[in-house]
């Protein structure tokens, strides 16, 4: 148990360096982005070197997605849960998402009721909520729908006990997922795309989790993903 708990603090300790070290590549790197970019609008660059500066500015533009993902998901907070409107914050990001080129055409449907609120950190669940849309889009290559939905249901629990829950679902039509892709998505770095973090559903299920509640998936190649997502009602334990 000693060891157990040694072990756990020494996680705490690398996990705090690693998030401070993140935190410190953003600012050279925001002046390397920016004196890049005041490059690359001068007159007489050859147009070789100009395609080299936007590598540059690609590259840095890359690293900082990766910096935001990690410290995402190495600065867990505690969630602070309020009542929350889940259809107005399906709305809000459908609304941020749809002019996002890496959305494509894909269509959000906001299926949750217009009343439906539930005990939530809004901005964790934000970012969940995020992830969960970029991926369904990612994977459906430009076209089709993502569905959202919500509602409330009594779960029966191993001992035969009731207990109320919210379920959230994220439903995509896009590629879908083999067995063994599915078994390690919630993995950090874990991912498929050239250009992943693999941080996205890592981070998703951790605050899921903080939340006291679970995600479950399921996939089939070529037909689509189902994210399901459970968060008790408060008061149940
Ligand atoms: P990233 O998006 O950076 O790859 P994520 O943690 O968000 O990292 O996702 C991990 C992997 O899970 C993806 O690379 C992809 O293979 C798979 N995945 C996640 N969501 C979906 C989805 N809706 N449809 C198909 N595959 C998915
Ligand atoms: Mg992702």
């Amino acid at each position: 148990m000693a060891e157990n708990l040694k072990r756990a603090d020494r996680l705490a300790v690398i996990g705090e360096l690693s998030a401070r070290m993140a935190h410190e590549i953003r600012n050279p790197l925001a002046a390397i982005s920016g004196s890049v970019q005041l490059i690359s609008q001068g007159n007489g660059i050859p147009e070789a070197d100009r395609q080299l500066l936007a590598i540059v500015l690609r590259e840095t533009d890359r690293l900082n997605g990766l910096i935001t993902d990690f410290l995402a998901y190495a600065r867990p907070n505690q969630p602070a849960k309020g009542s929350v409107n889940l259809y107005a914050l399906v709305a809000e990001i459908a609304s941020l998402l749809v002019p996002d080129r890496r959305f494509g055409a894909a269509r959000i449907v906001n299926g949750v009721d217009s009343d439906f609120t539930l005990p939530i950190d809004s901005d964790q669940f934000r970012q969940v909520l995020l992830n969960l849309l970029v991926n369904a889009a990612e994977a459906m290559s430009g076209s089709g729908a993502i569905v959202i939905d919500a509602d409330r249901i009594d779960e029966i629990r191993s001992g035969g006990e009731k207990r109320s829950v919210y379920r959230i679902t994220v439903a995509d039509d896009g590629c879908g997922m083999d067995q063994k892709t599915v078994s390690q998505i919630f993995e950090p770095f874990y991912t498929t795309k050239a250009s992943g973090t693999g941080l996205g559903l890592a981070t998703v299920y951790r605050i899921v989790e903080a939340h006291g509640g679970r995600i479950t998936v399921e996939s089939t190649e070529g037909k689509g993903t189902l994210f399901t997502i459970y968060i008790p009602v408060q008061g149940n334990d």
